[in-house]
């Protein structure tokens, strides 16, 4: 015999989802449960499977089992399909294994014909209703199963309330709809060249065969394309009797969930029409009541459907979005499953149903979607505002800001210090505008990907920004910004989402970020459960507090250049690049001393009592010299001024000339890292001075550091002894001098494949390993990541060339290999050595299970994404328990 492809609902049950689709199943399961369901069958996703595979035929003895699956719901209604007296009405209703709203089609009061309607009118004693049933028929039947489009079907309804001179549809009298149905039926054989089909069992096979059609439907295929769904599910096919909320005012239709969507807050939250069908409710022609109503109108209903509701969110374990409709004073239900829900409202309904005692503490830290909580942790759109988008870059750093546009950083910190909330707009930011970018709510570039400085920097201040929006025309000259034919100036308003990359027109209304209560309880729940440890990528005491505020349990990655790209301190930056004795690099070098020193009191202070990992300077130095082609500029200009200081000529001419010789032809991998340590070791050693010096002074007030030293771009285990040499020389000159004992580790980033190839031998210099995924990433596939990201890897994702962008969720089976190889090489020397990933990756929920996975100590994220990161490591250790 062949398998089974027709389900009656009393047959399925909630398990059966991945055949019976998620609402047969749930209807099913509540048919069971002796819940007031109208009866019906399922037809299931193989026999969808089975039509496709046939090239769109169905399955041999398919209309069979759906003949005896009929017959007895004939039986069990006590109607018949097509019965002229008693006729049996149907809907057939889409319904996928994951739920895809309203995506795909379904069909209303099947089994009408110019017969059956006059049974029904006679039945029920209102003729009024079985015409308005009948036309809703033949217009879904006409749009989903004839492709004749709705608007023609509404046209001649709206003519005819014109000439009635009424404007809603209850106004209509049965003669009315007779007339409209009239015209219906004259529009299918214009549009079809045949009648409307007359016999009801002919009507649902063509509804069957509709409704598996539209799976691959345009809406169906984006919207799998959009949430990851695969194609090849199908779906399955409900047929149930009809219940009619269409008929009076005792009767209506209604959509509710168990707990308010949005916030989360126990309430019953829904909305629901009187004497309506199914359809009204979504599709906005008549505005529906607050579901708090009902408990006035119908009393008791609300109570039955209060109990019903709790029943269900108990049963199911989750809060349930479920459809109702009331006939004649009677409640059915015709569906139930998990409500979708923002954010805040998935953190509180979990913790509230742990405190309830419905679920347990472990399915409630599965239930947050780490990816999710980005919504909560950054200052955001309004979801309720109107938006006018007139532009969109790269989401180069979540959350929202309004203000007033500047183009230049001294007027961002001018109009800021004056009161006002600015957003900074540059074609690119370099060092130099910083102090602006700390002034401003946001910023707004029109070059530049996703590491450039005004992305990296505006991340780490967990500040909003768009790079790289193309679309944008500035003119610094006249101060005015063109976007189409829209001219925005100076002070006039705009506002940014960095979580989408829409840059909106005038100020939009934000909500702040806030760890709530519940979000609170839920991390210290993710905390008891997780292996992984998380700490932060935080380079200043201001990130470092906010980092530890949000959990994180020491500083993975320190970056001390970012602390040589504050505006007072790039002119003695630039003095010691460009210095032409060993003598006066030294002096800016011991002009810079106090500085970083200071900078690591504050970061120490702030982390009392946990780790910190401080990264040497890594990137290459023309990175804080002025641009080539201002220079050009000036030089020109000064040349071209009859009485221009010639000492300034010279010195900007002389200023040319090394920054053309410090030009690389590809700075990604030229001297950077470690290799401007060994050529430069000066420059390391007053680093390491300054941080060791910071330890002295911060223990002596009695703060426990636990300093961790971290050489980057280690290729090959002499650079790693070379430098460990170096930081061992000037920590134990610093010791003696300060006669402060100092405890500390040595490590290296490994981000180069080399490192990861010979982790055994680099194990050997090294305390630790911190994988720099983002370079590692950029090195074993040679992409450069803005140019990657600019040029070719959207493609490159589209075409499923590659399955995810590899810099935002950690290429598990190429770079991934790499660190496990690295971290299985390290530990064969060093059963003991401490590993941990200080990429962007550190905050991604997939790159955190690898890591888990993996074995590695901790993950290092930006101190906003530290909380995600909890939860993130929390579900890799259930996961990872569970299978
Ligand atoms: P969707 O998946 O798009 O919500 P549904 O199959 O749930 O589509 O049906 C659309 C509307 O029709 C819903 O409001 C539903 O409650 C209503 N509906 C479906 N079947 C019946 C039925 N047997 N009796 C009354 N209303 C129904
Ligand atoms: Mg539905
Ligand atoms: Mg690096």
């Amino acid at each position: 015999m062949s398998e089974k492809r027709v389900y009656l609902f009393h047959e399925g049950n909630a398990q059966m989802r991945s055949l019976l689709g998620g609402k047969g199943a749930n209807l099913a399961e509540m048919t069971r449960a002796g819940l007031p369901v109208p009866p019906g069958f399922t037809i299931t996703t193989a026999a969808c499977n089975d039509y496709y595979a046939r090239g769109k035929q169905l399955s041999e003895g398919l209309l069979d089992e759906i003949r005896e699956a009929l017959a007895e719901l004939e039986t069990q209604t006590g109607k018949k399909l097509g019965d002229p007296f008693n006729p049996l009405l149907v809907s057939v209703r889409s319904g996928a294994v994951y739920s895809m709203p309203g995506m795909m089609d379904t069909i209303l009061n099947l089994g009408l014909n110019d017969e059956t309607v006059e049974g029904l009118a006679q039945l029920t004693g209102n003729p009024r209703f079985a015409y308005d049933c009948y036309r809703r028929f033949i217009q879904m039947f006409g749009d989903v199963v004839l492709g004749i489009d709705h608007y023609r079907f509404e046209r001649i309804i709206e003519n005819v309330k014109e000439s009635r001179g009424v404007k809603h549809d209850p106004e209509l009298s049965a003669d009315d709809w007779k007339q409209v149905i009239a015209s219906f039926q004259k529009l299918v054989q214009e549009q079809t060249g045949a009648a409307f089909p007359q016999d009801p069992h002919e009507q649902l096979r063509r509804a069957v065969i509709a409704v598996f059609d539209s799976w691959n439907n345009q809406r169906a295929v984006i919207y799998r394309k959009l949430h990851k769904i695969p194609d090849d599910l199908g779906t399955a096919v409900n047929v149930q009797m009809m219940v009619f909320g269409n008929m009076g005012d005792d009767s209506g239709t209604g959509v509710a969930f168990t707990r308010n969507p949005s916030t989360g807050e126990k309430t019953l939250y829904g909305e629901f029409l009187i004497n309506a069908q199914g359809e009204d409710v979504v599709a906005g022609i008549r505005t529906p009541q607050p579901i708090a109503q009902l408990a006035e109108q119908m009393p008791e209903i609300y109570k039955q459907f209060q109990e019903i509701s709790q029943r269900l969110e108990h049963h199911y374990r989750d809060m349930q979005d479920i459809e109702f409709t009331v006939e004649r004073g009677k409640l059915f239900i015709l569906q139930t499953r998990a409500g979708k829900r923002t954010a805040h409202a998935a953190v509180k309904i979990a913790v509230d149903m742990v405190q309830e005692g419905i679920i347990d503490k472990q399915t409630a830290l599965l239930r947050v979607d780490p990816d999710q909580l980005n919504q909560i942790l950054h200052r955001r759109v309004d979801p309720d505002a109107q938006l006018e988008v007139v532009a969109k870059g790269l989401p180069a750093s979540p959350g929202a800001a309004s203000g007033q546009v500047v183009f230049d950083a001294d007027t961002a910190e001018k109009w800021a210090n004056e009161g006002h909330r600015v957003i900074l707009v540059r074609p690119e930011t370099t060092p130099e505008d910083i102090h602006g970018i700390i002034a401003a709510e946001g910023v707004l570039t029109s070059r530049g990907g996703m590491t450039s400085h005004a992305a990296v920097v505006a991340r780490g201040m967990g500040k909003p920004c768009i790079c790289g929006c193309e679309e944008l025309k500035i003119d610094l000259q006249q101060k005015e910004l063109h976007i189409g034919d829209t001219v925005i100036r100076q002070g006039d308003r705009l506002s940014i989402d960095g979580g989408t990359g829409k840059v909106l027109l005038g100020e939009v209304p934000l909500i702040d970020p806030e760890l709530s209560g519940e979000f609170q309880t839920l991390l210290t729940w993710a905390d008891e459960v997780r292996k992984l440890k998380v700490r932060a990528n935080a380079d200043n005491p201001h990130d470092a507090a906010k980092a530890r505020e949000f959990g994180a349990e020491g500083i993975g990655l320190c970056r001390t250049e970012h602390m040589f790209m504050e505006a007072d301190r790039v002119p003695i930056v630039q003095e010691m690049i460009l210095a032409e004795t060993l003598e006066e690099r030294q002096a800016a070098l011991d002009k810079l001393l106090p500085m970083q020193r200071e900078d690591f009191v504050g970061i120490f202070r702030a982390m009392d009592g946990l780790p910190v990992t401080i990264r040497l300077l890594d990137p290459p130095l023309h990175e804080f010299l002025p641009d080539v082609e201002e220079l050009l500029v000036e030089i020109t200009r000064l040349r071209m001024t009859p009485d221009a200081d010639k000492r300034e000529l010279l010195k900007k001419e002389n200023l040319l000339r090394k920054v053309r010789a410090l030009h690389e032809f590809n700075p990604m991998l030229g001297h950077r890292g470690c290799r401007l340590g060994i050529i430069h070791p000066e420059i390391y050693a007053m680093q390491v001075r300054a941080i060791f010096e910071a330890v002295s002074l911060v223990k002596k007030e009695g703060v426990d550091v636990q300093p961790e030293i971290m050489i980057p771009l280690v290729g090959h285990v002499n650079e790693l002894h070379e430098m460990r040499k170096l930081v061992e020389e000037v920590a134990e000159q610093v010791q003696q001098e300060t006669g402060v004992s100092i405890s500390y580790t040595i490590g290296t980033m490994i981000e180069v494949p080399r490192a990861a190839l010979t982790a055994d031998q680099i194990a050997e210099e090294a305390d630790f390993f911190s994988f720099g995924t983002n370079d590692l990433t950029q090195t074993t596939f040679g992409y450069s990541r803005d140019d990657a990201e600019g040029k070719f890897l959207h493609q490159y994702v589209d075409q499923k060339i590659l399955p995810d962008n590899p810099f935002i969720t950690l290429d598990t089976e190429g770079v991934g290999k790499l660190v496990s190889m690295g971290v299985q090489l390290g530990r064969q020397t060093k059963p003991d050595l401490k590993t941990g990933i200080c990429g962007e990756h550190g905050g991604e929920k997939r790159s955190i299970q690898f890591c888990h996975d993996t074995g590695l100590n901790y993950v290092s994220c930006s101190p906003f994404r530290v909380p995600l990161a909890r939860l993130a490591a929390a579900q890799a250790a259930l996961s990872a328990e569970r299978s």
